[in-house]
């Protein structure tokens, strides 16, 4: 099953953006300003304006790490594709994979791509398995291994580009499994600061129109 936790978050994330943001602004030090009481509505009043502005390095401060567990292997090569950040990922050299695979809905809901989805995972397993018994080692036998193969994987990314990835991922274009985890992710944002976790949106959202293709009428296509 695919799950996603939050860790562990930069202490007092919006204070901490605040500051930062202000610093820019103010003669005052900025320990002074992150000590001196303001309102939870100036302090979003203000984040709103820089990020609407694209001043987004304030946001660069805040880290998140969450746990991502049960993603597939086709899912975390789309997330590791997001440079800006830190990634610890389950080895195959060392680990033996779990056969709890991931399958899409449009398989599980086909009675016949079902059954050969099985078929074949198992087909890949009873390989990977015998080519251990053969003497193979882990980091060979993986290689009959297929994409639906799960891992789990620590991530780490500041806010900035969690606003990035949410932007792309989000999209009702993106596939839909990173789609999803963008959506726990989402939510386990919001579960700190919900005003943080309102920032993770679809970059048309941001933009006021749709740079796809191919657009989902969320919102208009540019021109
Ligand atoms: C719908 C969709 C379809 C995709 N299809 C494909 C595909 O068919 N094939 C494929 O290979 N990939 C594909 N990708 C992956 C895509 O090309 C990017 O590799 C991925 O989304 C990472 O995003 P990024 O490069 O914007 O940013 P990140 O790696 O998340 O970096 C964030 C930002 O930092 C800056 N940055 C980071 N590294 C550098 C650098 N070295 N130099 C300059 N600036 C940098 C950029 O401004 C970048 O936007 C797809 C992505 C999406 C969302």
């Amino acid at each position: 099953m695919i799950n996603v936790t939050l860790l562990a978050h930069t202490p007092q994330p919006l204070r901490v953006i605040y500051t930062a943001a202000k610093t820019c602004y103010s003669g005052a030090k900025p320990e002074t300003i992150f000590q001196t009481a303001v309102t939870r509505q100036a302090m979003e009043h203000l984040i709103r304006k820089v990020v609407e502005r694209g001043h987004h390095s304030v946001l660069e401060h805040v880290n998140f790490t969450f746990a991502i567990s049960g993603i597939s292997r086709a899912c975390s090569h789309q997330l590791v594709r997001h440079r800006v950040a830190s990634y610890s990922q389950q080895s195959q050299r060392y680990v033996e994979p779990s056969a709890e695979f991931v399958i899409p809905h449009t398989i599980r809901k086909h009675d016949k791509a079902n059954d050969i989805f099985y078929k074949t995972v198992e087909h890949c397993m009873t390989a990977y398995k015998e080519m251990l018994t053969l003497g193979i080692p882990k980091e060979d036998a993986r290689f009959v291994l297929p994409n639906a193969t799960p891992t789990n994987i620590v991530v780490t990314m500041n806010l900035r580009e969690l606003m990035h990835v949410a932007g792309l991922r989000l999209c009702a274009r993106a596939q839909w499994e990173i789609k999803f985890v963008l959506a726990l992710i989402k939510r386990e944002v919001k579960k700190v600061d919900k005003f943080l976790g309102e920032l993770l949106v679809p970059r048309c959202v941001r933009l006021g129109y749709c740079p796809e293709e191919v657009s989902c009428g969320l919102r208009p296509k540019k021109g």
